[in-house]
């Protein structure tokens, strides 16, 4: 990994950027962070992902060693001293080191370290999330495990523990999809591994509440944008027979934006292709995210 990183307050080469072994954030997943994305030196939605930041960090009783302005300030640094047209940001918080017991007070320094990353993911080929001429429908399976219950930890943390997603991951890569999307313990759609779900019948937009799935930043920007396009805009709850016989299903996140889905299960959802309104909003949304005209 090359670049620049943020590490203790300390802007370092990332070959030199280390941490310990004994950082609880290793040792346990005990941590928080948040990803964004910039264009140039504009981060998109940057307040929000600090908020939220500090709103997962409150909830499991971590410092945040620098105030919400000088963490602002030290991304957009980050950002800058990388120098790149389009990036992807990774700001995370862990209990830092101390001895390997489960004891938090053995953790006093937490560790803050902020990557700054070009959009490509360098083992895969999709494209850096921005605007291209086709653009495709991803595939989708129902992942046999379940979303983690906001009764066991509370879905709006976005804790360093993704372990039930990567297994859903594994489940899509074995079945040659996309991506998978999780139900909670219900049996109601939650969220895919790292977006938000969305449905659309007619002029409707559906998507589930907030209890079991993540507080999405792109989830909320969408449903502002949709209802000033005068969508109407539902939370509600969704089965995998509402995604199935819904006009669009696309999902939504910091990383991909939104992102057409064109089959879920097996199922061919509308004709396959992405949906006017996906389309739509997708190209508004990437365009403020990305800095080019909304046209
Ligand atoms: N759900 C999960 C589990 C995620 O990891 C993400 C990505 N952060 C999202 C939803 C989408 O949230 P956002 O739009 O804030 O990136």
């Amino acid at each position: 990994m090359e670049g620049v990183v943020y590490l203790n307050g300390e802007y370092l080469p990332a070959k030199d950027a280390m941490i310990s072994v004994y950082d609880h954030g290793f040792l346990y997943g005990d941590g928080i962070f948040e990803s964004m994305v910039a264009a140039g030196e504009s981060v998109f939605r940057l307040e929000q992902h600090i908020d939220r930041f500090y709103r997962s960090a409150a909830a499991l009783r971590l410092h945040v060693p620098v105030t919400k302005t000088e963490l602002a300030n030290a991304v957009r640094e980050t950002v800058r001293r990388n120098n790149l047209p389009l990036s992807y940001i990774r700001v995370v918080l862990s209990r830092g080191p101390g001895y390997p017991s489960l004891d938090p007070r053995v953790s006093q320094q937490p560790t803050l370290v902020i990557l700054v990353h070009p959009r490509t993911i360098p083992e895969r080929d999709e494209g850096d999330g921005t605007e291209q001429t086709e653009v495709r429908a991803i595939t989708v399976i129902l992942a046999s495990v379940r979303r983690i219950p906001s009764e066991a930890i509370d879905a709006r943390i976005k804790a360093c523990n993704y372990i039930n997603h990567i297994l859903a991951r594994f489940e899509a890569i074995d079945a040659g999809a996309d991506d998978a999307i999780l139900l909670d313990t219900h049996g109601y759609v939650a969220e895919a591994t790292a977006a938000n779900v969305f449905a659309v019948y007619s002029e409707n937009i559906l998507t589930p509440p907030l209890g079991n799935i993540l507080e999405g930043i792109t989830r909320a920007t969408v449903m502002d944008i949709a209802r000033e396009l005068k969508y109407t805009v539902l939370e509600r709850h969704l089965t995998p027979y509402d995604l199935f016989v819904a006009d669009e299903v696309f999902l939504t996140s910091t990383f991909g934006g939104v992102i057409p889905v064109g089959k879920v299960a097996g199922r061919t959802i509308g004709n396959g292709n992405p949906g006017p309104i996906t389309l739509r909003l997708r190209t508004i949304i990437h365009a403020m995210r990305d800095g080019k005209p909304v046209s």
